[in-house]
């Protein structure tokens, strides 16, 4: 929605995700790289080392390496009285069947998760141990994440592209215009205030604009807003890729999964195709593989990840 006024900039987002439907007509079996465990790290190393230009491609399995579970002890802490009333299993399914609930008992609940999976720090410092990793490097970050850890851990906001939106961002839910609003102080509030699970009905956030409803600015649907900032950032990942062309650039991709390939994966499969001095390297705990064509290219580590970033950091 209104987009018009962004058609001048150079949209990194819509040029990346055009790559995926050419890469699944492109790579048709995948390989799980060449090496022992050991040999694809110091090959990784070295190959970071000496990289003109690395592109981290971060996805859910980055977060969960960092210690953001959604279920069991961490989900008992916060949501137990949630679970008992209404029955709910994990933080993440009681987000949409919450959706159902009065706007008092809704706010309650996401306030609640937007406090710890997103204005909280990870628990464990993995995207720390990353950013030691890149620190002073020419590097940029795409990330399908919407936790803000990147931004927690002191990378530089220019370098980053969170596709997918913030939990730390409102919208209208209709949405009648395109802007974004910072939601750290109500949520606080609605933390601080909620009695019995629901909060007061004053701190329900409505659209300064037409009163609708507000949501969070997630890509769930097509009502997702791209804010100036979200277009600044696709301009910026798009300049970056163009300026590093041809060069020794590394594809770091972390905890991608196979739900949305197009953004990250397929897109860094075939930027790698497409220059002899490019590497791809898959870290993933058990999803970890390359196309057969890019094999000679590729490092593919099955491990955790935030142990696999330390074994490098070191
Ligand atoms: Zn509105």
């Amino acid at each position: 929605m209104v987009k018009d006024r962004y058609d001048y900039l150079p949209n990194g987002y819509q040029e990346t995700i055009e790559k995926g439907p050419n890469a699944l007509r492109v790579f048709r079996r995948v390989s799980h790289g060449i090496g022992t465990r050991e040999e694809q790290l110091k090959r990784l190393k070295n190959e970071l080392t000496n990289a003109d230009a690395i592109v981290i491609g971060a996805g859910a399995g980055l977060s969960t390496s960092a210690g953001f579970t959604y279920s069991g002890e961490r989900f008992e802490k916060y949501f137990s009285d949630f679970a008992e009333r209404y029955g709910i299993a994990d933080m993440y399914s009681g987000g949409f069947m919450v959706m159902r609930c009065p706007p008092e008992v809704l706010w309650a609940y996401w306030s609640r998760y937007i406090l710890i999976n997103r204005y909280q720090k990870a628990p464990k410092p993995v995207y720390d141990d990353l950013l030691k990793l890149v620190r002073g490097k020419n590097y940029f970050v795409l990330t399908t994440n919407v936790d803000h850890q990147f931004q927690l851990a002191g990378f530089d906001k220019e370098r980053l592209f969170y596709t997918q939106g913030d939990y730390g961002l409102f919208q209208c839910s209709v949405p009648c215009h395109d802007k974004t609003y910072d939601n750290r102080d109500v949520v606080l509030r609605m933390v601080s205030d909620q009695r019995d699970m629901q909060v007061p009905r004053e701190l329900i956030p409505h659209c300064p604009v037409c009163g609708k409803p507000m949501m969070m600015n997630l890509r769930s649907d097509d009502k997702f807003v791209e804010d100036e900032g979200w277009h600044k950032a696709a301009q910026r990942y798009n300049a970056f890729i163009e300026e590093n062309k041809g060069k020794n650039i590394v594809y770091l991709e972390l905890g991608v999964g196979a739900n949305t390939p197009v953004i990250i994966k397929y897109p860094f499969w075939q930027l790698t195709a497409q220059n002899k001095n490019a590497v791809y390297a898959c870290v993933n705990l058990g999803e970890s593989y390359c196309p057969d064509e890019i094999t000679d290219q590729s490092v593919c580590i099955n491990a955790d990840i935030g142990k696999v970033i330390k074994d490098l950091v070191e």
